[in-house]
């Protein structure tokens, strides 16, 4: 049997599928990801004379905020990027009622934007900010639309809601993800290679029947997945979903 039959064969009959997510998933709607993409990195290492770590670091942010600001909205953001075939195919099994939580390591926003009711966001939201000093909530666009650091109304200032590297996870976020992914019967990790804490540890919470690895290249977790598939994730379960017979288009 091949993999795709197989993948379609446990989409069928699984009822609490989780999906954890990673960088790799959304470069098929054109948002790089700067460990693997070549040059981007190094890219963004000469512009600023720092690694991408530095300067989403909360020492960084805090010591030089403009520079953070100018590096967020010309690398971070990408406001024209559409949820693509992996985003949409996680947003159709839950309608199917199948698939219980999308856990993500991406701050894109763009499995909301597909359709994806519940959703952990481990990294949070580049799409949502608040007041550091009275917490009020902002969007996206007083970011971008601030020539500066931007400023709330009581004069503090305006960050983005996610987490920033030297600060801990939510941990609401957390324990929800946990859950979800302790009562999952399908784990489908895509677009990650799990190389990044808290990714690895959330995995071994898995109890469930089978571990489904879909990522371009090998990753150091292939061993201990049931399936491994090694291409595009979207391209995949679009795949396996028209050969399980479910809609993935809304
Ligand atoms: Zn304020």
């Amino acid at each position: 049997m091949d993999e795709i039959t197989t993948l379609a064969d446990w989409l069928k009959t699984s009822q609490q599928i989780v999906a954890f997510t990673g960088a790799g998933v959304s470069t098929e709607s054109n948002i790089p990801d700067f460990r693997s993409a070549g040059g981007v990195y190094e890219h963004i290492q000469e512009k600023y004379g720092r690694e991408p770590e530095v300067l989403l670091s909360h020492r960084f942010f805090m010591q030089n905020p403009k520079t953070f600001f100018e590096y967020l909205r010309e690398y971070l953001v990408f406001p024209d990027a559409e949820p693509n075939d992996a985003h949409r195919a996680f947003a159709a099994l839950e309608r199917e009622g199948k698939l219980s939580a999308v856990v993500t390591q991406n701050i894109d926003g763009l499995h909301s934007r597909a359709g994806s009711k519940t959703v952990y966001e481990l990294h949070g939201s580049v799409y949502r900010s608040y007041c550091m000093s009275c917490g009020k909530q902002y969007n996206l666009e007083s970011v971008l639309e601030a020539s500066d650091v931007p400023r709330c109304i009581c004069g503090g200032i305006i960050r983005p809601d996610v987490v920033l590297y030297g600060e801990g996870l939510d941990s609401e976020i957390v324990t929800g993800a946990v859950r979800a992914i302790e009562q999952a019967d399908l784990l489908i990790v895509a677009g990650t290679s799990l190389a990044v804490y808290p990714a690895a540890g959330l995995i071994d919470y898995f109890q469930g029947k089978h571990l489904v690895l879909l990522n371009k290249s090998e990753t150091p977790h292939d061993r201990r997945a049931d399936l491994c598939i090694h291409a595009a994730a979207g391209v995949t379960l679009r795949a396996a979903l028209e050969k399980a017979q479910i809609k993935i288009d809304a």
